[in-house]
């Protein structure tokens, strides 16, 4: 039987894991990540990221060939191959701060297998990492290895954070990129036969080592300009501000609703949301806000608010919720709550749900006049308008090219 051990149950190893699983059943995967409270949220009823599907692939495999475990070293002594998944955030100090990758976790992953194996691996790289990172890796293996063969191979995600488990069932491609070496060969055609019980052949593609992580980035590069359209989102933080200053005067003590925190639909993925900004906008300017997402917690928000830019994907490195914030800012479950007795209504987040609201029990229940800010072209602006609402639209409708747009994880 074949053992896969996947090191770092985040977005990307939980459903990549969850779906090998689920279509090779005579293979045995475990992901294991350092963080007890994500294992925890993996092993329960709740887990920790929500993609569309996932549940039921977790439910179909938990416990006969899925399994997570924060034993990190048993399993990856035991494994034959090895995916990691680790963070790989921009760098916050130092050389190349706010634009290099930070390589720490990826670093201390490897050194980690190099320490406990005891047989031969292979270990593939599953995070967005810069080019040649696969052999910086291989010296760090290689110089530590007692006699055992690594083979290092590149296997780029490309799934889209909100369709991860449609992607991963159903992918244009696969990539893999190993050494042009016999072993190199063996160890591709290794991981080619774990995709091929799902993915046709002509759709997994075999290259070298550094082509394969050459594409992952110039796909992100190509999508990081995407990206900072939604950067523009945070112009709805200007566009509020200016609006709110001209018709109220102050947004202090008045309560904002904001309806969609994750940054885009179908999924509770915070990371880059344009939220972040315009709520610390307004608690800057003292409002009180209150905040409905269907699927980000209260826990994840606070910490998001409280943080700085780049701590944002420095999970390890989590600061304290200043006492200010937890006091201006409220979480709710139900839009509805969220938006009595609010001044204002800012959509941040196109999840469907919110262009089903019934819109006229929400003006009731607001303060008059009342406003809307729709940073994501949800609503019908004409409609509310006719029930009595300001409306502020910006931007085209963006849910035919968000919906596509892979994570730049
Ligand atoms: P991605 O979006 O690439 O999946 P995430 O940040 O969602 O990234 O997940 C990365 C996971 O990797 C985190 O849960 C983190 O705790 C875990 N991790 C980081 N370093 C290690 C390590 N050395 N061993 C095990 N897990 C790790």
């Amino acid at each position: 039987m074949v053992k896969i051990c996947c090191i770092g149950a985040g977005y990307v190893g939980g459903p990549t894991m969850a779906v090998i699983a689920v279509k090779c059943p005579a293979i045995e995967v475990v992901v294991v990540d350092i963080s007890k409270p994500r294992i925890d949220a993996w092993n329960s009823d709740k887990l920790p990221i929500y993609e569309p599907g996932l549940d039921e692939v977790v439910k179909a495999c938990r416990g006969r060939n899925l399994f997570f475990s924060t034993d990190v070293e048993k399993h990856v002594a035991e494994a034959d191959i090895i995916f990691v998944s680790v963070n790989t955030p921009t760098k916050t100090r130092g050389l190349g701060a706010g634009k290099a990758a930070d390589l720490t976790y990826w670093e201390s992953a490897a050194r980690m297998i190099a320490d406990v194996s005891k047989s031969d691996k292979i270990v593939v790289e599953k995070s967005t990492v810069p080019v040649k990172t696969a052999e910086a890796i291989e010296k760090i293996l290689t110089h530590n290895s007692k006699g055992i063969n690594y083979q290092i191979l590149s296997n780029p995600e490309f799934l889209a954070e909100g369709t991860a488990i449609e992607d991963l069932f159903k992918p244009d491609r696969v990539l893999i990129g190993g050494r042009e070496t016999p072993e190199g060969r063996k160890a591709v055609q290794a991981l080619k036969e774990v995709y091929a019980h799902w993915v046709p052949e002509e759709n997994i593609i075999t290259t070298n080592l550094w082509s394969a992580e050459l594409s992952k980035l110039a796909a992100n590069a190509f999508l990081a300009q995407r990206i900072s359209s939604v950067n523009a989102m945070s112009a709805l933080c200007e566009a509020t501000g200016a609006n709110v200053s001209s018709m109220f005067n102050t947004v202090s003590g008045k309560k904002v609703a904001i309806l969609g925190f994750a940054f885009k639909k179908d999924t509770g993925d915070t990371r880059e949301t344009p939220a972040i900004d315009v709520c610390k906008g307004l608690l800057g300017d003292k409002a009180h806000v209150s905040i409905y997402d269907p699927e980000v917690t209260e826990d994840q928000i606070q910490r998001d608010l409280a943080m700085n830019k780049f701590d944002w994907d420095h999970p390890m490195h989590l600061q304290p919720t200043s006492p200010s914030a937890i006091k201006q800012v409220s979480v709710v479950w139900d839009a509805y709550e969220a938006t009595k007795g609010a001044h204002a209504v800012c959509i941040l987040t196109e999840w469907n749900q919110f262009k089903e609201l019934d819109y006229q029990k929400i003006f009731d229940n607001m303060q008059k006049p009342a406003f809307v800010f729709d940073g994501r072209n949800v609503v019908d602006a004409e409609k509310l308008r006719e029930i009595g609402f300001i409306v502020y639209s910006i931007g085209k409708p963006l849910d035919g090219w968000l919906k596509d747009m892979p994570a730049i994880a």
